[in-house]
């Protein structure tokens, strides 16, 4: 262990704005002694302000269609042979109905950017709504203000849209032709619609360096995001990216205790993406300081097609077994379910 880690360690809980060199100090932790120190800490000031709980949310990926070009992303338009189904009103409601009747508050309605129609969008939120007593998350990139507006209208609760990095020129060499204001635009159109806003990063994407992973805490954190997304980098064969390394578990992990001791009170997932390694790492991150999980309710028939990344880990995960990869993983990381809707911790 480094002389003066548990002082730097002290100084960023207390801070209300860390300094970079600080959590930088911290984001380079490789000895195990250290990290099981970073995530005692993290456990512990989640305990303290969200309670020793795991809240759970179902999540339903209704289009696999999408006009951007994400070069880390296997739903880019560019990938030819990638799958693309669109679901049906009635199908999204029916999977809405599943995710209720298997005791979940929260669906999360995820999809690429595929121009599903504002109205169409808010019929389905409104169906939901009128149908079952659950929480809407949307998850379905830039849109209009407008568009978030008529959805927040018609019965939306939060929405999920990360900003991936926060560095103008990562931000352009991830994304071709688009930029970060507009991301970041869009953010400030949801939190100020009264959306529950939740946003996040992927680690160890082409070009990201420690000191953007930094610059990224801080950001999430002078936000106060309602919720923050923290997943490795994962090479899909069919992106400009399929050559590049996974993103680090280890530095993903220090992240996401980071972002906990951090932001406090934040709901903060163990991601797919962690479960989508040579192993499953979700336990790890609710031991980093996670304290949702958010497992798949698409079809079987589906699932797969929503490549994103290869391997998902909810392809392997049927339906039935939702409760019980749930109760594991809550029981072993000593957390009780929150079966609840489990709104925004922060203070509005
Ligand atoms: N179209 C929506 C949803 C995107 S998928 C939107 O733009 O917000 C949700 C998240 O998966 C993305 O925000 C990105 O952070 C992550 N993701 C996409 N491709 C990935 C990959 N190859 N490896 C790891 N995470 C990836």
């Amino acid at each position: 262990m480094r002389e003066g880690y548990i002082e730097v360690l002290e100084r960023v809980t207390s801070a209300i704005e860390p300094s970079k060199d600080d959590l930088i100090y911290l984001l380079e932790t490789k000895d195990t002694k250290e990290y099981t120190i970073l995530s005692q800490a993290a456990c512990d000031i989640r305990d303290i302000y969200c309670g020793k709980r795991m809240a759970i949310r179902g999540l339903v990926e209704f289009s696999s269609f999408c006009k951007n070009t994400c070069k880390y992303c296997g739903l880019n338009r560019y990938n030819k042979t990638a799958s693309r189904y669109r679901l049906n009103p009635d199908e999204i409601i029916k999977l809405a109905d599943h995710v209720y009747t298997a005791g979940f508050h929260t669906i999360v309605l995820q999809s690429g950017e595929d121009g599903y129609p504002a109205q169409e969008i808010a019929k389905i939120i409104t169906s939901i709504k009128v149908k079952f007593n659950i929480a809407i998350t949307l998850s379905v990139g830039e849109r209009s203000f407008e568009d978030y507006q008529l959805w927040k209208e018609a019965g939306a609760d939060r929405y999920l849209l990360r900003i991936e990095t926060k560095d103008r020129l990562l931000y352009k060499s991830l994304h071709q032709g688009r930029n970060v204001e507009t991301r970041l635009q869009a953010l400030k159109d949801l939190q100020s619609l009264g959306y529950q806003t939740g946003s996040g990063i992927m680690i160890g994407s082409p070009g990201q360096t420690i000191e953007h992973i930094a610059n990224d805490i801080l950001f999430l954190t002078k936000e106060a995001f309602d919720m923050i997304g923290i997943g490795p980098f994962i090479p899909h064969e069919k992106t400009p990216f399929a050559r590049y390394p996974k993103g680090p578990v280890q530095l993903t992990l220090n992240t996401l205790a980071l972002l906990r001791i951090c932001t406090k009170n934040t709901w903060i997932p163990a991601t797919t993406a962690l479960g989508s390694l040579e192993r499953d790492y979700r336990l790890d991150a609710l031991m980093a300081g996670a304290n949702v999980v958010m497992p798949n309710f698409s079809p079987e028939s589906i699932k797969k097609k929503y490549e994103i990344y290869p391997n998902k880990s909810c392809v392997k995960e049927k339906e039935e077994s939702v409760h019980m990869l749930c109760k594991n993983l809550a029981s072993k990381a000593g957390l009780e379910i929150d079966y609840a809707r489990c709104d925004s911790l922060k203070v509005t």
